[in-house]
């Protein structure tokens, strides 16, 4: 059953349209992408999604409830992209003081700071004051405080901006870990390579509409390059794979070609061996997301069926 469910989301300030008849949905338990590049929509929408702005048109419901709902609100954490933390407080009282907000009480809340404090990696550094937290330190209290209720569903917004790549890979652990423990995460990211390692879904928004969703898997699919590392070609052969793959390319022994549907990678190199070539690595190119991102922010708009 989907846990977040968007129907042709709108939002309107003044004259500047943020999102435009939004649709997309996420199964409980997956990791989903939200791409898009800046201005996009992106964080108007997790903005609706967690009930702190208000559609102009549409519905969208979360955890089963409309967003603004607190007892949908209770099962959802939200960490904002640009989050201000009390400086004067130690790690471990914002914690205790957000458990709190989440309905622990004492010892309860207590013991929670201290869970969350270690899942984030920043056990034993609860006692200093957030003021003296560097900037990683201070995004991982932030995820902290956005899970210290324990919700079902968490909504991340660029959570890894200000960490380093040692910080980005932590942040991918914990939320690996949270995918295992059952939570949905919604993440907002232009950083697409993180999107590619932990996502198990995205949508690309474009000028607030939905450009193209699905599994990662089915987006990279389609037309693919091969890199090729051979010894043996004839000239005849290769007269005749240059006729055939326009944007062929041989370096030396390395052999490297467009091909329509990556199911033609198999039929290629049995025609190369059948021709006498001896293969010795054969590397097929994918599509990454920052190509596929590219293609679609610059082929324009299309809306969501
Ligand atoms: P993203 O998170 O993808 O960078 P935003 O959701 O922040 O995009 O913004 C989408 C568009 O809506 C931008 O053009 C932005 O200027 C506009 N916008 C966002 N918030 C407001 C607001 N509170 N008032 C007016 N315009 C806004």
């Amino acid at each position: 059953m989907a846990i977040i469910e968007v129907r042709n989301l709108t939002k309107v300030y003044g004259r500047q349209t943020a999102c435009r008849e939004i649709c997309l949905s996420v199964e409980e338990g997956q990791i989903f992408g939200l791409l898009g590049p800046n201005g996009a929509g992106k964080s108007t929408l997790v903005k609706i999604l967690v009930g702190l702005v208000y559609p102009t048109a549409g519905e969208a419901q979360v955890v089963g409830y409309l967003p603004q709902d607190t007892k949908g609100r209770r099962q959802v954490g939200f960490l904002p992209e640009n989050f201000r933390l009390h400086g004067w407080l130690q790690g471990e009282e914002l914690l205790i003081f957000h458990a709190r907000l989440a309905g622990r009480d004492g010892r309860a809340a207590r013991q929670r700071a201290t869970e969350v404090l270690d899942l984030v990696g920043l056990a034993g550094e609860g006692k200093k004051p957030v003021a003296n937290y560097s900037k990683g330190m201070q995004q991982r209290l932030g995820l902290a405080a956005a899970l210290v209720g324990d919700p079902r569903a968490v909504f991340l917004d660029e959570p890894t901006s200000a960490l380093d790549p040692l910080g980005r890979r932590q942040v991918r652990e914990i939320l690996l870990a949270l995918k295992e423990a059952g939570k949905t995460i919604f993440l907002n990211s232009h950083l697409l390579s993180e999107v590619e390692q932990v996502c198990d879904r995205v949508a690309i928004i474009n000028r607030g509409t939905v450009v193209a969703s699905g599994r990662l898997a089915d987006l990279q699919a389609g037309p693919a390059a091969v890199s090729i590392r051979l010894g043996g070609l004839s000239e005849k052969l290769a007269t005749e794979l240059r006729g055939r793959y326009q944007d062929l390319q041989l370096e030396g022994n390395r052999l490297t070609l467009a091909l329509s549907d990556r199911e033609e990678i198999a039929a290629l190199v049995a025609r190369l061996v059948a021709a006498g070539c001896r293969i010795y690595e054969v590397a097929p190119g994918h599509n990454s997301l920052e190509d596929i991102f590219i293609n679609l922010v610059r082929e324009g708009e299309q809306t969501c069926g």
